[in-house]
C-alpha cells in the first residue's frame, strides 16, 4: 500500500475520503461465516474491499437458532433423506440482516435457480449491492422462499454441498465490475459473454515456444485485420463450443 489516500479509507478522528458512490454492499447469511472474505479477501477484490469500494457481512444463520443448541434444520415432513433449514430460523436471519425496505435483491443459492449470467452480474453490480442465502443441508423450507422475496439463482446444473461458493463465486463476478476494482487491468467488454461470443485466443512472449509461433497476423501492427482475425476466431470458437449463444438461423 502506497501512502496514497484511497476512497472510503480513514483513521480515526480524519474525515473520511468520500467514495464516488456508495459502496456496493454484500450481505451473506450462512452456517459458514468463517469461510468469509475468504478468497475475495486476496488479490484485487480484497485490495478494493479494504479501500472501501465495497463491504462484506457475513452472518451467522446459527446465531437464530432455537433452543440450547441453537437447532437451524429439522427432519423434511413427508419424509426422505437429509435436514431442511428451517422457515422460522432463516426469516429470522433474514429479518435481522435487512429491513422489508431493503432495496437489495435476496438471492438464494439454489440449483433449481435461474442460472446466472453476465448480464444479471451487470444488473446487480448496478443496484445497491445483494443479500445472498446460503442452503446447506437438502435446502431450505420452501414457504420462506416466497415469505421473504428470495430468488433462487444458480451458478451451473451441478451440487454443491452448501451455497458458499455460489455466493463467493457470485460475488466474484460483481466485484470486479465495480468501477475502480480492475483499475488498469480491466478488460471488460472484450472478454467471453460481454459481446455475445466467447473470447479470441491470446498471445504473449516469447513469440516461438516449443516451435509454435504466434500467428502471423498479429505481429502485423495491422490493427484493421487484427479486430477482423480476433473476431473471427471468436466466431468460430463459439460455433464450435457454444453454439447455444449464436443467434439461430432457422
Ligand atoms: N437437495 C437440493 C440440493 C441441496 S445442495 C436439490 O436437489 O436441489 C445444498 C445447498 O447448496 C443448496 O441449498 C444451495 O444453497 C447450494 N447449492 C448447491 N448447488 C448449487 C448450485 N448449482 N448453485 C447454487 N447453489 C447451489
Amino acid at each position: 500500500m502506497t501512502g496514497e489516500r484511497q476512497a472510503g479509507e480513514h483513521r480515526a478522528g480524519e474525515t473520511p475520503v468520500r467514495p464516488a458512490r456508495a459502496p456496493w454492499r454484500a450481505s451473506v447469511l450462512t452456517l459458514y461465516p468463517e469461510m468469509f472474505p475468504g478468497p475475495m479477501g486476496a488479490s484485487l477484490a480484497g485490495d478494493a474491499l479494504s479501500r472501501g469500494l465495497w463491504s462484506l457481512e457475513a452472518r451467522n444463520i446459527r446465531d437464530h437458532g432455537l433452543g440450547r443448541h441453537k437447532a437451524v434444520d429439522d427432519t423434511p415432513f413427508g419424509g426422505g433423506p437429509g435436514m431442511v433449514l428451517r422457515a422460522d430460523v432463516l426469516a429470522a436471519a433474514i429479518d435481522a440482516a435487512a429491513p422489508a425496505d431493503d432495496p437489495r435483491p435476496r438471492l438464494l443459492m439454489s440449483p433449481r435457480g435461474r442460472p446466472l449470467t453476465q448480464k444479471r452480474v451487470h444488473a446487480l453490480v448496478e443496484g445497491p449491492g445483494v443479500i445472498m442465502v446460503c442452503g446447506r443441508f437438502e435446502g431450505v423450507d420452501e414457504r420462506v422462499i416466497a415469505g421473504r422475496g428470495l430468488e433462487e439463482v444458480s451458478i451451473g446444473d451441478y451440487i454443491l454441498s452448501g451455497g458458499e461458493m455460489a455466493a463467493l463465486t457470485i460475488l466474484d463476478a460483481c466485484v470486479r465490475l465495480i468501477p475502480g476494482v480492475m483499475g488498469a487491468f480491466t478488460s471488460a467488454g472484450e472478454e467471453s459473454f460481454e459481446n455475445g461470443l466467447l473470447e479470441y485466443p491470446h498471445y504473449t512472449r516469447p513469440r516461438i515456444w516449443e516451435e509454435h509461433e504466434v500467428p502471423e497476423v498479429l505481429m502485423s501492427g495491422d490493427h484493421g485485420r487484427i479486430e477482423r482475425w480476433r473476431r473471427q476466431q471468436a466466431l468460430a470458437i463459439t460455433r464450435a463450443r457454444r453454439p447455444d449463444l449464436l443467434p439461430q438461423d432457422d
